[in-house]
């Protein structure tokens, strides 16, 4: 499909049917039938279905924001939770049992880590991690594997995989591929055709895109829903009207925040390349980066994310001192909404695999929708801590 159809599809989906352009948010639990025979049929129905039935199983307000999912997606059916940390561990938690063996990216969102060091293992999940490209995924794989994870690209260093390949090595092993694509949301990258079974997003950061909502949302093909949506509805994992209804509207943009996100990135990453005490830009679309070859044809573009290495002489107070000195730069979490942001990253905690012990402090980057010239301007003044 081209991009143009899908732009089109992608306005044209989860719209109201009674007059509105707008699904209207949906507050509700109760669900009332006007027969005993009707509440029946909707109950064995709605399995298979996606019925009106209880406040849990979806409003009009969630199902209009599954449809946009599932043209973002491009899947069989969506399911939402209260976060993206909610949607990997319920997701997981679907399709792992005690005994299973979970193949992990080294490159996973640190509180993935996290979830699996502290929850998994106590309930007899094994997880071994994998290097961010794959390149030993396939003799990681046991008789107990039952999913492999995918985070491309991953957390802080953007690395990248062949999911194509990943997916076809998961398959013959009979185990499911569940990709997190936050960084790509949709409209950079789509997991589901490159073969993963499950595509999650943290619609916290570009889907929402303001910096005004939680939540997560999953994806799956039709072979991976049955457990999903079990592990939604047994978990009672569901979302508000009004955050569903944020959401919805955040997705209308999403295609324009995109392009100007990444122009914006592609200038301010240029000018950190050019700086001395940066020894390199993590950027996929840059033709300096290490996963520039499968980004170019895997991916639409790139979003507002750039992470920085400095050269190991700047001590981390140095590049603490800058940071503070940004002023047009949040320091905070999360990322994906309309502002610039900057945080510290400590790689050492963020990897296994990888040893950062002799390299230098990174920082990550997120390049809001601000004129690109003043962010500069803004980086420039701060980069002055380096030589007071
Ligand atoms: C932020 C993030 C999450 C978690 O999303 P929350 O909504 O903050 O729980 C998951 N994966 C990635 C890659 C993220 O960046």
């Amino acid at each position: 499909m081209k991009d143009s159809d899908k732009k089109t599809r992608l306005m044209r989906s989860g719209r109201s049917h009674e007059g509105w352009v707008n699904v209207p948010p949906t507050r509700a639990s109760t669900y009332v039938f006007p027969t005993v025979e009707a509440w029946r049929d909707t109950r064995a129905k709605r399995e298979t279905e996606r019925l009106r039935s209880y406040g849990a199983r979806g409003t009009d307000s969630t199902h209009a924001l599954e449809d946009i999912l599932i043209e973002l997606e491009g899947g069989f059916r969506a399911a939402l939770f209260p976060t993206g940390q909610a949607a990997i561990a319920v997701t997981l938690l679907g399709f792992l049992s005690p005994g299973d063996h979970l193949l992990m990216t080294d490159a996973a969102y640190e509180p993935v880590r996290r979830f699996c060091s502290e929850q998994l293992k106590r309930l007899g999940i094994e997880v071994t991690y994998y290097l961010p490209d794959g390149s030993d995924l396939k003799s990681k794989i046991q008789k107990n594997t039952k999913v492999i994870y995918v985070e491309c690209p991953g957390s802080l260093t953007y690395d990248m995989l062949d999911l194509k390949d990943v997916s076809t090595i998961a398959r013959q092993h009979h185990c499911v591929t569940i990709a997190d694509n936050t960084w790509g949301s949709g409209w950079l990258y789509r997991p589901l055709e490159l073969g993963a079974d499950v595509s999650i997003i943290a619609a916290t950061k570009y889907l929402s895109g303001h910096s005004d909502v939680m939540m997560g949302v999953a994806v799956s093909n039709k072979e991976a829903w049955p457990l999903l949506q079990k592990a939604a509805i047994n978990f009672g994992q569901t979302v508000g009207a009004d955050d569903a209804y944020l959401v919805s509207r955040g997705i209308r943009t999403l295609p324009v925040r995109m392009l100007t996100h990444e122009k914006n990135a592609l200038i301010v990453a240029q000018w950190l390349k050019n700086q001395k005490e940066v020894s390199h830009v993590f950027c996929p679309a840059l033709s300096t980066d290490e996963n520039h070859e499968i980004w170019q044809r895997d991916c639409k573009g790139t979003n507002g994310l750039l992470t920085v290495e400095f050269h190991p002489v700047h001590a981390i107070k140095q590049i603490e001192q800058m940071i503070d000195a940004l002023t047009l730069f949040g320091l905070g979490a999360s990322w994906g909404g309309f502002e610039s942001l900057v945080i510290p990253a400590n790689m050492n905690a963020a990897r296994s695999l990888t040893d950062w012990t002799s390299r230098g402090q990174v920082v990550r980057f997120h390049i809001g929708l601000e004129d690109p010239v003043d962010l500069i301007k803004d980086l420039e003044q701060a980069f002055k801590q380096f030589h007071l």
